[in-house]
């Protein structure tokens, strides 16, 4: 079972140069974790057709869409109306919502406003999952042929939050059967991608069907054995002879 996800990353701040974009580094984890796929991340400007044709895009080819970003209370924030429109669905106020959104207000001591209260406005046939870390809360929409689409707000904790105790324990039982990839790594030191390639060419290394990483940085190279949970044996007997092929490169930190 291979299940893919894709992430629209929505904001203009994400292009600009201001924010750097987290939403990918968290989600691709924490579904790699339980066995998901994350396939690709479109990050996009905070604009209604833009918005609408990279999520059309997503949902001609993949199971799980996440869309993140412009569900706040300003007028950049129109993701909401984005996803309405596309998917013909009215846009209706979430009474508990608006309850959560109004006591974290009081907590804190501010006045209610309306801005405030737009945040609790979702499509109206969807899930929704309560955001224990702000006021915009996520939303789940089933779709047909088993196809999923989250909208989560854009502030980093608030997409983590949601996606720890709403959407992952969800996918769990959603996927049961899905079991995370094998991952091997080994990290080498004083020695250049170039030169490693070149010594696993002349001993005719073969990974079979291993994926090979390789992440070079500040002298160091860590090179990733990735594989398929029932090609265990594989996987050790491919690291072992990369371990013994770069014997006297390996970093003795790792
Ligand atoms: P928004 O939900 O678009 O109103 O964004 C709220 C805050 O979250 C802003 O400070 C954004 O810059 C930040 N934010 C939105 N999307 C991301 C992202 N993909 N990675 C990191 N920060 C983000
Ligand atoms: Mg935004």
């Amino acid at each position: 079972m291979d299940i893919q996800a894709e992430l629209i990353s929505i904001g203009n701040e994400l292009l600009s140069g201001r924010t750097l974009n987290t939403h990918a580094q968290d989600l691709g984890g924490a579904l790699s974790a339980i066995g998901l796929q994350l396939v690709r991340d479109t990050t996009i400007p905070d604009d209604i057709a833009t918005i609408q044709s990279a999520a059309k895009e997503a949902l001609d080819r993949t199971a799980l869409i996440f869309i993140s970003g412009g569900l706040g209370p300003t007028i950049d924030d129109i993701t909401r109306d984005a996803v309405a429109g596309l998917l013909k669905q009215e846009i209706i106020l979430d009474r508990p919502s608006v309850d959560a959104i109004a006591k974290r207000f009081e907590l804190r001591g501010y006045p209610m406003t309306p801005a405030a209260e737009r945040q609790a406005l979702v499509l109206e046939g969807a899930a929704v999952l309560p955001n224990p870390a702000g006021c915009a809360p996520g939303q789940r929409f089933d779709l047909p042929d088993n196809q999923t689409l989250f909208v989560l707000p854009g502030p980093p904790h608030e997409f983590n939050a949601i996606l720890d105790e709403e959407i992952i324990p969800w996918l769990k039982t959603r996927y049961a059967g899905a079991r995370p990839k094998l991952v091997r790594i080994i990290k080498t030191k004083g020695i250049g991608e170039s030169s490693i390639v070149t010594m696993l060419e002349d001993a005719e290394f073969d990974a079979g069907h291993i994926d090979l990483g390789f992440y070079p940085g500040m002298g160091k190279v860590e090179i990733r054995l990735t594989a398929h949970p029932d090609l265990a044996t594989e996987v050790e007997n491919a690291a072992a002879t990369l371990r013994n092929l770069l014997a006297g490169h390996l970093d003795p930190e790792a």
